[in-house]
């Protein structure tokens, strides 16, 4: 009796402990943090529905959807360079897409369950701001992955040329 009843209080343990360790999991810390009050003052109104309520722009009617310019893509809210030129790709989707962040530490991977889906949810790594979804239909020949972001959430910086200066 006395080891079932203290198999039963390691089992209790076990599952408070294992349940707070996927909690702090999920909880990323982002440099960037403000008050829902102050991102509603900094971005439009599109923006803030996007970014900080995870909407989605409409498809086909984003600025960067067939936008073939070399440069970098950054966060529309905090300017951290999220995607490259070099790694878009048209997708047929409607929205812009990449086969990869600029770099591993740009972007952080969030699983969404949402409107009935198991999708991977893409959100920058410096403010928490929503970019859009990674899907495993992208470009077989590279790495197959298709960062589907939202016209919306980023910033465009034309790349420079690194001799003279002179813009592409
Ligand atoms: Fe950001």
């Amino acid at each position: 009796m006395f080891i079932k009843k203290y198999l039963t209080l390691i089992g209790i343990i076990g599952c408070f402990v294992a349940c707070n360790a996927q909690e702090k999991s999920d909880t990323t810390v982002f440099k960037v943090n403000k008050t829902e009050t102050e991102w509603k003052k900094e971005l439009s109104e599109e923006e803030y529905y996007v970014l900080r309520q995870k909407g989605t722009e409409r498809a086909g009617t984003g600025t960067y959807n067939h936008h073939e310019v070399n440069g970098v893509y950054t966060c529309a809210a905090c300017q951290f360079e999220l995607f490259s030129s070099d790694n878009k790709y048209d997708s047929g989707s409607g929205w812009p897409a990449f086969d990869r962040p600029i770099s591993e530490e740009s972007v952080v991977e969030n699983k969404d369950s949402s409107h009935g889906m198991q999708r991977v949810e893409i959100v920058c790594s410096n403010c928490g701001g929503h970019l859009g979804h990674m899907f495993e239909d992208g470009p077989r020949q590279t790495t197959g992955l298709r960062y589907c972001i939202n016209s919306v959430s980023l910033n465009f910086e034309k790349k420079k040329k690194a001799s003279s200066g002179e813009e592409k």
